[in-house]
């Protein structure tokens, strides 16, 4: 009797395993919150008026969204009229860089860091093409800037220092207060990107003049963000049209998104359970052969392990993860036929041999409980594409002796695109993923029981 109940359990308990998904990918984006959902959805039904109208509901609109604004600029300990919404990250980093050097186009020289986003690289490249000069930071092996190095790179014609707050791979939190105090000791504006610090590590904006934020990284919905304007720093528009958010981003007001946002101070993200359990993963993932966490421990937000495997692909694994209904992104791009290593881990001196073998788990409440599930499938797949691999990993490959230095790996036996298995592309990846799980067979069973 006892032992069928015992067996009864351990189906419950497997089954529950299977069916359920566990989304470690909140740097990619969240999911919206409930309470946050409803309050949306209350103002794209019922006060869903333009703010430019003169009637009631849009009244009732300009209402919502001015409450909106008091509520974020509270929290922020700034002015209501400090705040521009835009539609995101990218918009609010664009606007931020580009208002400023429409508004003061005697300075023609930016400093930004090598690991900053796409949208503020890309944005800085276009002004390059325009005759601006950029200077790009480096980082340490830590994933950090240094702030002599800003120091030494500000120049009589610097416009503005453009570094993030939190990197969005290995979420290495940047020294920004401090950079933003050389900055105004020297006369320079300074911008941070704070996509994915914004409700998760506090910052001060006593050094900021322009700050950048985006709602789905906080359970609020897609397609809403604001940028914080310093009283006082001059921009330009990029957008021409009605002049919504004080001529600054002419557009229909995003009621509901501005809404859901100011909703998101209210979520409990349980950070201390998240991190704590972050830990625990960390220090189970650090014991399978060839793993290397990468990046500050120490100066790293609460949700974010970035992990590299010898040898092995990132894609493979994700995609057998993805399997496992366990999500999460890889620190690499899979672009066409060309594997391309991931521009952060390379910029912190990766070795080759683990650059390509990233993964970045951004967890969020489905890990708590779950730790052992999460390490145990990672273990076994990391294991298995090891096993396919056409290459044999000796003892000293994966001891971590060879570990973060460039150049380090002393592999025979293959070029080091076969070692790292020679799929190329997303489609050639999922030939590993469907290939003889034996395991993954046991789970099916053990549903259908
Ligand atoms: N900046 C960082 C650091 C990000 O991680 C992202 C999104 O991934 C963005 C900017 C862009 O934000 P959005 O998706 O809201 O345009």
């Amino acid at each position: 009797m006892i032992c069928l109940w015992r067996l009864r359990n351990f189906y419950k308990v497997k089954l529950t395993i299977v069916n359920m998904e566990i989304y470690l990918d909140n740097a990619a984006t969240t999911k919206v919150d409930e309470k946050v959902a409803e309050i949306v959805n209350e103002i794209m039904t019922e006060d869903f008026g333009n703010v430019s109208s003169l009637h009631a509901k849009g009244r009732k609109a300009a209402e919502r969204l001015g409450e909106a604004r008091k509520r974020l600029a509270k929290y922020l300990g700034c002015d209501p009229t400090e705040i521009i919404f835009t539609s995101g990250g990218t918009e609010g980093n664009n606007l931020a860089i580009r208002g400023l050097a429409k508004a003061n186009p005697s300075k023609k020289h930016i400093i930004t860091s090598v690991i900053e986003h796409p949208c503020v690289l890309d944005t800085c490249k276009d002004l390059e093409k325009e005759g601006y000069e950029v200077d790009y930071l480096g980082i340490d092996s830590e994933g950090l800037v240094s702030l002599d190095e800003v120091e030494e790179k500000i120049r009589k014609d610097t416009l503005l220092v453009s570094v993030m707050h939190v990197n969005n791979e290995i979420g290495v939190i940047e020294p920004v207060e401090d950079i933003g105090l050389i900055c105004r000791k020297h006369g320079v504006y300074f911008h941070t990107d704070n996509v994915q610090g914004f409700l998760k590590e506090a910052l001060a904006l006593a050094s900021i003049d322009l700050m950048s934020v985006s709602g789905h990284k906080v359970c609020a919905p897609k397609g809403v963000g604001f940028l914080y304007v310093r009283d006082g720093v001059r921009i330009l528009p990029i957008l021409t049209g009605g002049g919504q958010e004080g001529n600054l981003r002419s557009g229909t007001e995003n009621v509901p998104g501005a809404v859901g946002l100011a909703a998101a101070l209210d979520v409990d993200f349980r950070i201390g359970e998240v991190r704590a359990s972050r830990d625990l993963v960390i220090e189970d993932l650090k014991k399978i052969p060839g793993a290397k966490i990468n990046g500050s421990i120490k100066e790293r937000v609460y949700n974010n392990i970035s992990v590299s495997f010898y040898g092995i692909e990132g894609e493979s694994l994700m995609l057998m993860l993805n399997e496992d209904k366990v999500y999460v992104s890889t620190g690499s791009a899979c672009a066409s036929k060309k594997l391309a290593g991931s521009y952060v881990l390379e910029a912190m001196g990766v070795d080759e041999m683990y650059l390509h073998g990233s993964l970045r788990l951004s967890l969020g409440v489905d890990v708590i409980g779950n730790e052992d599930y999460v390490v145990e499938r990672i273990r076994k797949h990391v294991l298995k594409l090891r096993e396919m691999s056409p290459f044999k990993f000796s003892e000293e490959n994966l001891s971590g002796s060879l570990n973060s230095s460039k150049g380090g790996s002393s592999l025979t036996g293959g070029s080091k695109s076969e070692i790292l298995g020679g799929s190329t592309s997303l489609e050639d990846c999922s030939d590993c993923v469907n290939g003889d799980d034996n395991d993954k067979e046991v789970v099916d069973n053990e549903k259908e029981n």
